[in-house]
């Protein structure tokens, strides 16, 4: 049986077909799901799902791309702006100027509510994880923003550590951060998964090092997913899971569609071909790694 370590099936994406997807799911041989929040609603929409199926597990936590969302808007910004487009309405005959409003990095507070609630969350049943969380740089430049991304990401790890679950990471754009965090939090005895894996082989087998696993999902199948087979090849079976991502990054042949997690098939095979094993023991070991990476679901346990 195929174990989906890590999809977004409560998104818009499947509003209208969900039922009919999910029953889809079971039929094609996938065991277990991990639904994975990406904010505070989306967390909430993944802990729903989980109630609903017994064999969908929830991950609560808030991704680095929406921790923008917890700053309010400069008020100081706001009225500059207001004055200065009043001033700048005059000179300019009618010309309405409008600056971006920048969040306030020093008021934590939305940011605080948000962990007390992924905290309550994150101790009832069928919660498997804290994420998704991490760093994504690629879009960020503002050295601020990323100190808020770091801030709230450490804060996420703590829980997870004082709570004794794993973590799911996101990180683009920012390995270097991300793998000196995460070698820092392993002494404390936190594990997990680096998902949807982009970097290099060498930092992939530092963080099989470290006792983290290392999700792989249709980028492997893509002609440019060149630097990913090669860390497939490189390291340990037993480190590795799968997942979809769904609805994004489907593989070869069904990329650029919405992805959800049947086509966990294609991406099994490609991996078994790279490593030139039988498909169903790939199937087999996978699942095994990815009942130690969530002992939740391995237990069944019901907090
Ligand atoms: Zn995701």
């Amino acid at each position: 049986m195929i174990f989906e370590t890590h999809a977004h099936m409560d998104g818009e994406e499947f509003d209208q077909d969900r039922e009919e997807i999910l029953a889809r799911i079971r039929e094609e041989g996938i065991s277990h799901l991990v639904n994975v929040g990406s904010d505070i609603e989306s967390s909430r929409r993944s802990l729903a799902l989980a109630r609903q199926y017994d064999w969908i597990y929830a991950a609560v936590g808030v991704h680095p791309e929406e921790i923008r969302e917890f700053y309010p808007r400069s008020a100081q910004q706001i009225k500059k702006t207001a004055d200065q487009n009043e001033e700048e309405r005059e000179e300019e005959n009618g010309i309405n100027i409008i600056e971006p409003m920048q969040p306030n990095w020093r008021d934590r507070s939305h940011g605080e509510q948000v962990m007390e609630e992924i905290r309550r969350m994150a101790g009832e049943d069928k919660v498997a994880a804290i994420g998704e969380i991490g760093l994504d740089y690629y879009w960020v430049k503002d050295l601020e923003e990323r100190q808020a991304q770091n801030y709230w990401f450490r804060r996420q790890l703590a829980l997870a550590g004082e709570l004794d679950l794993p973590v799911i990471i996101h990180s683009r754009d920012a390995a270097k951060d991300t793998l000196e965090i995460m070698r820092g939090v392993a002494k404390e005895g936190i594990r997990g998964v680096i998902h949807c894996y982009s970097y290099s082989r060498e930092q992939a087998l530092e963080y099989v090092k470290l006792g983290y696993f290392i999700g792989v999902g249709g980028v492997v199948t893509f002609k440019n997913g060149r630097r990913l087979r090669e860390v497939v090849e490189a390291i340990p079976i037993h480190s590795l899971v799968l997942e979809t991502d769904s609805p994004y990054m489907s593989p070869e042949p069904r990329r650029g569609r919405r992805n959800d997690p049947c086509n966990l098939r294609y991406i099994a095979r490609r991996i078994a071909e790279i490593r030139g094993i039988p498909y169903d023991e790939l199937v087999r070991v996978t699942e095994e790694n990815a009942m130690r990476l969530y002992p939740e679901v391995r237990d069944g346990k019901t907090r």
